[in-house]
């Protein structure tokens, strides 16, 4: 009764009040939410040892990275079958082709990352999870692998996986030169392209101050840039447009003191690209007035100082420098290292690989991107194992037409052969038979064992590593993934070729790259670009072709959109010289 009469009360307090109800139900949604956030809090963060184990019914892959080749894969992994938990210390994936546009403004840093947490959202059939850790240590005996959280004061954890997909890429390499680690810029992280922007501002500010001499003031002024590979080179060519462009206007008391030198220890700079291109870019280079010193090994670096070698006759001499930036490959990470010597690969220097990306030496972890590399099975090794394969009658010679049925197979597990067809401009492997045979009469050639590896003696000298490219690893990704979204499938019916030395056929196909050609920005809106085929192109059509494909390639439309827009503001209003 006296509660029926409270309701009555309350319920008469509220329609008389209607701005009490409204204040009472603000308060209950935000107390609600309150409470759930408090909830939310004080519950630990899902413990990794939570998460169903390994070997449960969904397969857990582990992958530790977030640059090309991780993304790639998460990105198109589709088989809800499995749990994934991704591992890297850095929480957004970087386009790295856009960093050397970081260092001087032409597009801000924040405009080339993706967050990882927006990209796994978009997974929505698939259980994806992400870890900001670095995994310091690969335990393949047991299948865990053992991970330090970013933040210093939290504690490591161990997570176990049915696969691991390793793409960790790679470190710098110093070539343990004295000296650059303490004085060198890198450029590899965005960090690293936010640091070197600000470095180049804090020269020119530091050179206009009044209290130094010109010789302080040309030291200051001294841009040195280490490596003539397509990252120095576009990023001296950066440099000189951010100084010539912008910073003459706002600086002009020491812009006649300015100077960018680039060092390569070998004889041109570009060595990857067609001689066209690397001549185009050093001559560019002179009309710029870069300082290209080519044959020059740095072997020290001081705090003020660089010191080389020209190699030619070991003449050392010193450039006094304000800033330099050191850019001349990659090496192994350490932890890469630690996990190649458990699984026998010690004496090598590159994680090794099958042709399906598999590490060699295990049977569930696969590697892919800069940390690793395929090793490409010879020819010559199994060449016993062909030949029997092929030879179906058992009559201990080949024929054409055996040999011709066996085509397919022997090409795609060793596609060295068809490269070697190709350079050689035969068109059928019957011409290398003539041509070891020297017969006319096609149809009649039959080769015994010898005869055979000897026709195919040369071919395994077409093999070539491919190269640390974004391109290389984003299609590894995209082959891995494609694997694992169809390894049930394919496990019943497989796809690949012959197994020579073996029974049966592979799974799948092993990994095939598609050169789709590359490009090598040169400054001033001129960019050499080398397109599938040797077609070379060079000049201000091909920078326009850049801006497109650059665009494209983003993995987002925001990034598109923010990277268009600071293209747009670059060419409207230039670049800014805030030191921030
Ligand atoms: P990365 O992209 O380097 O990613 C490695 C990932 O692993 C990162 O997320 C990192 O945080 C993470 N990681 C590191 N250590 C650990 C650990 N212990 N545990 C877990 N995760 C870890 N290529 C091109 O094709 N075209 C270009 O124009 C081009 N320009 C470039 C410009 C610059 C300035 C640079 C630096 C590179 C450029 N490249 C270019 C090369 C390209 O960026 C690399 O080949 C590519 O990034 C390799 O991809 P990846 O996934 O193997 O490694
Ligand atoms: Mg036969």
């Amino acid at each position: 009764m006296r509660n029926s009469n409270f309701y009555k009360r309350l319920s008469s307090t509220f329609r008389e009040n209607p701005s009490i109800s409204r204040f009472l139900v603000v308060f209950a949604v935000s107390g609600g939410g309150l409470v759930a956030y408090s909830e939310a809090n004080i519950q630990p963060v899902a413990k990794i040892d939570e998460l169903p184990k390994a070997g449960s019914e969904n397969k857990r892959v582990v992958v530790l990275g977030t640059g090309w080749a991780g993304i790639s894969f998460l990105k198109n992994l589709k088989n809800p079958s499995y749990d994934v938990q991704v591992i890297s210390p850095r929480n957004y994936f970087a386009f790295t082709p856009l960093l050397p546009s970081v260092t001087v403004g032409t597009v801000e840093a924040r405009s080339v990352v993706e967050p990882i947490r927006n990209i796994a959202k978009k997974k929505k059939n698939l259980n994806v999870n992400y870890w900001e850790a670095e995994c310091y240590r690969i335990d393949a005996k047991n299948k865990k692998v053992y991970c330090r959280p970013s933040q210093e004061d939290k504690e490591e954890f161990v997570v176990d996986y049915d696969y691991l997909v390793v793409a960790m890429g790679a470190r710098v390499n110093t070539f343990n030169t004295p000296g650059v680690e303490e004085n060198c810029h890198y450029l590899k992280e965005v960090e690293d392209a936010q640091k070197i922007r600000r470095t180049v501002i804090d020269c020119f500010e530091r050179a206009s101050l009044p209290t130094l001499s010109d010789d302080e003031r040309k030291r200051i002024l001294q841009f040195v840039v280490v490596g003539g590979g397509p990252t120095g080179v576009e990023f001296a060519a950066e440099l000189h447009d951010f100084v010539s462009e912008d910073l003459v206007k706002l600086y002009p008391s020491v812009k006649d003191l300015v100077k960018i030198t680039l060092l390569e220890a070998t004889d041109h700079i570009l060595n990857m690209f067609d001689k066209r291109i690397t001549t185009f870019a050093e001559e560019k280079f002179h009309r710029d007035g870069i300082d290209l010193r080519t044959g020059a090994m740095v072997v020290k670096v001081s705090d003020k100082e660089i010191s080389t070698k020209v190699i030619k006759t070991g003449e050392i001499s010193t450039i006094p420098y304000g800033m330099a930036v050191w850019s001349t490959g990659i090496a192994t990470r350490p932890v890469v290292m630690d996990f190649m010597k458990q699984i026998g690969q010690a004496n090598r220097r590159v994680l090794a690989t099958d042709e399906w990306l598999r590490v060699e030496g295990t049977n569930s972890i696969y590697a892919l991107g800069d940390c690793a590399t395929i090793n490409q099975r010879k020819v010559m090794e199994d060449i016993s194992a062909i030949f029997n394969k092929a030879d179906k009658d058992n009559s201990g010679t080949l024929t054409v037409k055996e040999f011709q049925e066996a085509l397919d197979d022997i090409c795609d597990r060793y596609p060295q052969v068809k490269l070697y067809l190709n350079n050689k401009q035969m068109s059928s492997l019957v011409d290398l038979l003539k041509e070891s045979k020297g017969d006319v009469a096609k149809e009649s050639i039959e080769l015994n064992v010898e005869e055979f590896k000897s026709a195919l003696s040369q071919v395994d000298s077409q093999m070539k590593n491919l190269p640390a490219t974004a391109q290389v690893a984003a299609q590894q990704g995209t082959y891995l993934a494609d694997c694992f979204n169809r390894m049930e499938e394919c496990t019943k019916n497989p796809e690949g070729p012959l197994r020579f030395r073996e029974s049966g056929r592979h799974r799948f196909r092993p990994f095939r790259y598609r050169h789709l050609g590359q490009f090598a920005p040169l400054g001033g809106e001129q960019t050499a670009a080398q397109l599938p085929g040797d077609w070379v192109s060079i000049g201000h059509s091909s920078q326009w072709l850049w801006y497109s494909v650059y665009a494209s390639k983003q993995v987002s439309w925001r990034t598109r959109s923010l990277v268009v827009s600071d293209w747009m503001r670059r060419f409207i209003f230039g670049r800014d010289s805030s030191q921030i």
